[in-house]
């Protein structure tokens, strides 16, 4: 018989009734130290106070109006991230997946508007993870993802990871975009180099194709920049972003250029929850806490301290682990035992990880982890990873 939850995920056997900061507690009282915040979601812990009362302030004044009217909170939040970043113009989305849509329909747009409606195609790359809806999964594009869902949404192109010369043999007279991820995440924490991520800007320069970057997970102060590009020093023309931009409630975005989103006119895209009041009144209390240059100095500082002491890890036990991969708080072990076999043993030792393709265990603990639980959370790792080299 089905369960009465369409059995789509493999869940652990665990259920958390409450967070405190970087700490979930099961029901029977036991206490995890979280270093998935719930897929690089929960950029603040869990419960923060400025979080807690921003959205229980708002959740006794007003839930939903609609994108009917004005949403004065919507408006403020549109206002700090354009502020903050590359972008002229902001759409609220409920999630990445939502996100990656309209950066797929905005480029396509754009380039219809200017006359050119050939140019429909867009370039993304292997291990790619864009989110599940039809254009999620045609541009990641994997056998994964996609097997028995075809037709699939036509116009992607799918290329290696870090192979230049195919992606210049790629580009045609159609392309309209490029997609990435500045570090992957899903993929296996794959950090595109700066260099990389230059020569693509200047190649989408070059050839008038939009470089869309997927800063869903990455973004929000993760590499300890507000946004992942800006390590390279370039700019996108559109950017998709949720996850971490909510803190723990669902909200994503598609932040672009006046140029890349000038054929956005009214009536041309819209959602009924995106941008709701609930929603931005928590986005703002993030974007108060992560979005100054302390904050940002504070995650670089942590993410120093835990990168320097998981190589140590990895060299204590050379036969669990191969290497320490990612940027800021964007961590990801390259394991040699099974990665599934270490998520088990640390959830063994009251630790929560995220397994991710590659044989890789992500880390993305919340952006305000204390050093004193940073060393704890080795701590577990180290005993996890004991009970897999004993045997
Ligand atoms: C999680 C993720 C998505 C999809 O976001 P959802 O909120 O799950 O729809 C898209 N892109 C990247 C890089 C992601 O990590």
């Amino acid at each position: 018989m089905i369960p009465s939850i369409l059995p789509t995920y493999n869940r652990a056997p665990l259920s958390f009734v409450r967070g405190e900061g970087a700490w979930l507690i099961e029901a029977d009282g036991r206490r995890f130290l979280d270093l998935g915040a719930g897929i690089a979601v929960n950029a603040l812990g869990h419960a923060h106070p400025a979080l807690v009362a921003a959205l229980t302030a708002q959740a006794g004044t007003l839930w939903h109006t609609s994108n009917l009217y004005q949403i004065p909170a919507q408006q403020e939040l549109a206002d700090r991230l354009t502020a903050a970043t590359f972008a002229d113009t902001v759409f609220f989305t409920n999630s990445g997946t939502e996100a990656c849509e309209l950066a797929v329909k905005m480029a396509r747009r754009h380039f219809h508007d200017a006359g050119q409606p050939d140019r429909t195609q867009i370039i993304a790359f292997e291990g790619s993870f864009h989110g599940r809806s039809s254009a999620g999964i045609a541009a990641a594009g994997s056998e994964k993802m996609t097997h028995g869902f075809g037709p699939l949404l036509p116009g992607f192109t799918h290329l290696p990871w870090g192979d230049h010369d195919a992606l210049q043999g790629a580009i045609t007279g159609q392309t309209a975009a490029i997609l990435i991820e500045p570090v992957q995440g899903e993929g296996g924490i794959r950090p595109l180099p700066d260099q990389c991520l230059k020569g693509l800007r200047d190649l989408c320069d070059e050839r008038g194709i939009l470089l869309i970057l997927d800063e869903v997970q990455c973004g929000m102060g993760r590499t300890g920049r507000l946004f992942a590009h800006e390590w390279a020093g370039v700019e996108p023309d559109i950017m998709m972003v949720a996850k971490g931009i909510g803190g723990g409630f669902p909200l994503g975005a598609v932040l672009a250029t006046e140029h890349a989103a000038s054929a956005m006119v009214a009536g041309t895209h819209g959602s009924t929850y995106g941008g709701n009041p609930l929603a931005c009144a928590v986005g703002n209390a993030v974007m108060e806490e992560v979005a100054t240059e302390a904050f940002l100095q504070s995650v670089r500082a942590r993410a120093g301290y835990m990168r320097q002491r998981l190589e140590a890890l990895v060299a204590a036990h050379p036969d669990v682990f191969e290497a320490v991969r990612g940027t800021g708080l964007m961590l990801g072990l390259k394991c040699k035992a099974p990665n599934t076999d270490v998520l088990a043993a640390c959830y063994d030792q009251l630790l929560c990880t995220v397994p991710a393709a590659d044989n890789v265990l992500r880390l993305l603990p919340p952006l305000n982890i204390t050093e004193a639980e940073i060393a704890e959370a080795l701590s577990r790792l180290d005993k996890a990873a004991s009970t897999l080299s004993s045997c």
